[in-house]
């Protein structure tokens, strides 16, 4: 964090504040881990701190320590807007645009308190007093290390802070295998594992916790991969039907994408999951190398994200979205034949 945003922020936590932390919609392990981990910092500073999610995160988080204190304003919906409209100072992680906080985006936009962006997406909008944004960062978490270490707080860093931060970077890393992967961000886990993040469990919790229906689910998708070889792109569809019939629940599908991204010459990637509740189709868009997901999503789809991680949305039917993909697709033909 630079000197110019450090010194705005010491100045904003010189006096003890009422503080809200706010992570983004459908909350990942990143969001969740780092909105934990600055609270911990936060609340030992002294501040009255709480932590605001707009709707609730997947069960395989919810071991994390301290996840039980996370307001989520889609069940609690007047103690979240109480705790929001009477913070001096409001925190938001890992998101670049009030938007991405779904219904909260209007109390948050009326609010007089100071914001604090802590951030690593790309283009980030100009609503904080602070703004700490590094899209060469792997996680907002561990940019709330770095952060702490601006700070000089890294002596605030306890066992708690460490699995919850540790949680934030792996998720967001594939497990430390993505470009944004750096010799800094294994400094960082290094610091974690001494601060007492216990690396195999917290894996374990992770990634072992499957439910039979979650695999179940898993087959029924690869089953319905799509392979466009001269396209270098293959997708994967999930009908509202399919989810009903093995039981969704959210965070069900997190990494499926993957699996088309895994398959030998394929640079582009994506998801593509019916949601009749919300009348939309929610995309995951994932790439390999040069060709920007970011773009991508951004230009057609509402989205947004990171070069080689994005998402994004359609009105349309499951159907209609598909054909209008297929027919977008081969505009960015030269792309993906020369991905570097
Ligand atoms: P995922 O596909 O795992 O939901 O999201 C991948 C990345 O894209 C994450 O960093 C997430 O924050 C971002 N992202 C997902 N959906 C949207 C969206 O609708 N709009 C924007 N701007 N970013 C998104
Ligand atoms: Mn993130």
């Amino acid at each position: 964090m630079n000197a110019e945003t450090t010194s705005t922020v010491k100045k904003l936590l010189a006096t003890q504040k009422r503080i809200v932390v706010i992570g983004h919609k459908n909350p990942d392990g990143d969001a969740v881990g780092s909105c934990l981990g600055l609270a911990n910092f936060l609340k030992q500073l002294g501040h009255d701190t709480h932590v605001v999610m707009p709707n609730d995160f997947p069960d395989f988080l919810k071991w994390l320590p301290g996840c039980d204190q996370l307001v989520i304003h889609e069940k609690d919906t007047s103690r979240s807007e109480a705790l929001i409209s009477e913070a001096d100072v409001i925190f938001t992680l890992d998101f670049n645009s009030l938007d991405r906080t779904g219904d909260l985006q209007q109390i948050l936009k009326e609010s007089e308190a100071d914001f604090v962006m802590i951030d690593h997406h790309q283009a980030p909008d100009d609503y904080a007093k602070a703004t700490y944004s590094d899209i060469t960062m792997s996680s907002t978490s561990q940019m709330v290390y770095h952060f702490m270490e601006s700070l000089e707080g890294l002596n605030k860093v306890n066992k708690t802070i460490a699995t919850q931060l540790y949680t934030g970077i792996m998720t967001d890393t594939g497990s430390f295998r993505f470009p944004s992967t750096t010799a800094m961000t294994h400094k960082v886990i290094a610091k974690l594992i001494e601060a007492g993040a216990s690396n195999a469990q917290i894996h374990e919790a992770v990634y072992d916790t499957n439910s039979p229906e979650r695999m179940k689910l898993l087959g029924t998708a690869l089953n319905n991969l799509t392979i466009l070889p001269d396209l270098h792109t293959a997708y994967i569809t999930l009908t509202q039907q399919e989810l009903d019939a093995h039981n969704f629940k959210k965070g069900d599908t997190e990494g499926f994408v993957n699996y088309a991204l895994s398959i030998k010459g394929i640079y582009f990637a994506v998801i593509f999951i019916e949601n009749k509740q919300e009348n939309i189709v929610k995309m995951s868009f994932r790439s390999k190398g040069s060709f920007s997901v970011n773009d991508f999503a951004r230009n057609h789809y509402d989205g947004g994200g990171h070069i080689n991680a994005a998402g994004g949305r359609s009105s349309k039917s499951l159907t209609d979205t598909i054909t209008e993909f297929i027919s977008i697709l081969p505009s960015y033909k030269n792309e993906l034949t020369h991905v570097s």
